[in-house]
């Protein structure tokens, strides 16, 4: 059955076929790992995941490669503002190097929760510095680079397709767009790598081997301290991973306008060879009701975590963003994330009963059909909405439902009880308060008396670096 997926840089839905027979390279832009991920950055992963596991549904092998940016992501697209790392840092009087390796740790821990698939290869963008050095190199040999008082910048003029992904036209401007122009010539034009500024920010360049920067994060390179500039990650660890030209790249949909123009155009340059990668797929965001993009720097920010302290399943968020398309928007409402909740709470005790009584049949036509679903450009609802029906009407077994879930991920296998969700009484929630309070006073002969004393209400308690953790016995 032919896989067909939207591609941006097509602007229409295509039949996937591979470079190479049967496997696939997928490299997908990860996090800038200076605080949490939001549930809209987390929706943009949730949508690569049913993507490699459509992939694999349909018998491919994916090479799949994520990168942690931990350097270089400015808060200004436009290459001016603060470096994120640096700013988290300052913000939780941390090492920008301590920032990175807690929120990376903190989005794994986002992907297990979600059951998104770790990728084949992660990969640092401080690891791969030299890569990027040598890419930067490269593109300045080929003549399409210049300098300023802050940096290396590509110019953008000296190619004839720039922006082709983002229908950008001759260094125009989109409505209510604004560029901090600095020195740069074009509009458009980028930075490749930045020059660290002097600890009162007065010299922007500083030789190599110099001392006394506002920054943590540098290196010497080109004669001078500095550091890359964020697109040129993604390509210099592509290439290293995947090769010059690959199948299928994504990101959330603000990455088109600059993150992957850019990213096309320095590495089309680099090999000449063109198209560098043949899919280019995007999620559509998550917004909140009002309309507002969710963002880590605005107030409606809104983590796993959060939902987790409502007690909220973060599979019951996952369950939400399967119902609507990854093309669409999606406006989030804690109603209806409840109203999803509730949805999966009754899908999972209907397989639990499918699995109990060993009712329901499999056929092939049932499973034609959800591969139709999923292979219609990721079509999730449909999926869903298919299961949902067999269900109802006895016309699926629990093993076909542990297939589809294959590529649903809801983890409709590991149901233990009626649900996941434990329900704790009054008396037992008091006992926890008081055991964490005994906890925080490092009294532990009261912390396992209150242990011994939960037990025999039914529950066990256990210790993680989230708090307590509480199971039926
Ligand atoms: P960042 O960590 O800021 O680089 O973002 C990580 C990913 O989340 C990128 O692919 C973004 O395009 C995506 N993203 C950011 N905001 C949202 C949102 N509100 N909804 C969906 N995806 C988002
Ligand atoms: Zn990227």
């Amino acid at each position: 059955m032919t896989l067909s997926l939207y591609n941006t840089r097509t602007k229409q839905k295509e039949a996937f076929d591979p470079i190479k027979k049967d496997k696939v390279g997928l490299y997908t832009c990860g996090p800038t790992v200076y605080n949490y991920a939001h549930i809209g950055n987390l929706r943009t992963y949730v949508f690569e995941d049913i993507l490699r596991r459509v992939l694999k549904f349909n018998d491919y092998d994916v090479n799949h490669v994520m990168n942690i940016t931990d350097v270089g992501h400015l808060t200004d697209d436009a290459d001016s503002g603060e470096d994120k790392m640096e700013k988290g840092a300052a913000r939780e009087g941390k090492t920008a190097w301590e920032i990175a390796e807690f929120y990376a740790e903190k989005f794994k821990e986002n992907m297990t929760d979600l059951n998104i698939t770790q990728p084949t290869t992660w990969c640092k963008a401080t690891d791969h510095i030299q890569e990027q050095i040598d890419f930067v190199q490269a593109l300045t040999d080929k003549g399409v680079t210049y300098e300023t008082s802050d940096g290396i910048y590509f110019d953008t003029t000296k190619i004839d397709d720039y922006g082709k992904l983002a229908n950008l036209e001759n260094q125009e401007l989109k409505a209510g767009e604004r560029v901090d122009m600095g020195e740069k010539k074009n509009p458009h034009d980028f930075a490749l790598w930045k020059w660290s500024p002097s600890r009162d920010g007065r010299h922007p360049e500083r030789p190599a081997g110099s001392e006394g920067s506002r920054r943590q994060m540098e290196w010497d390179a080109f004669g001078h301290k500095g550091f890359p500039g964020w697109h040129i990650e993604c390509s210099a660890m592509s290439m290293k991973y995947l090769g010059e030209q690959f199948d299928i790249h994504c990101g959330g949909i603000d990455h088109v306008p600059i993150h992957h123009t850019n990213e096309i155009a320095q590495t089309e340059t680099l090999t000449g060879k063109k198209p560098w990668v043949n899919f280019w797929m995007h999620g559509e965001f998550l917004i909140m009701k009002d309309g507002d993009k969710m963002a880590k720097s605005a107030d409606n920010f809104i983590t796993l975590q959060t939902l987790k302290e409502k007690n909220i399943d973060p599979l019951a968020y996952r369950y939400f963003l399967l119902q609507t398309h990854y093309r669409k928007q999606l406006n989030f409402s804690w109603e209806a994330l409840e109203a999803a909740e509730a949805g999966l709470k009754r899908l999972h005790g209907k397989v639990m009963e499918l699995k109990d009584k060993k009712v329901g049949n499999s056929n092939s036509e049932l499973r034609d059909n959800f591969a139709e679903k999923i292979n219609d450009d990721l079509d999730t609802a449909g999926a869903l909405a298919l299961l949902q029906t067999a269900i109802k009407n006895n016309e699926i077994n629990y093993d076909t439902v542990l297939t589809f879930d294959k590529v649903l991920g809801l983890g409709l296998n590991e149901i233990k009880g009626e649900s996941k969700k434990v329900k704790v009484p009054k008396e037992v929630q008091e006992l926890m308060d008081q055991r964490q309070q005994a906890r925080e006073e490092k009294d532990f002969t009261k912390s396992d008396e209150l242990r011994d004393k939960i037990k025999k209400l039914g529950f066990d308690v256990e210790d993680t670096s989230e708090g307590q953790k509480i199971t039926n016995t």
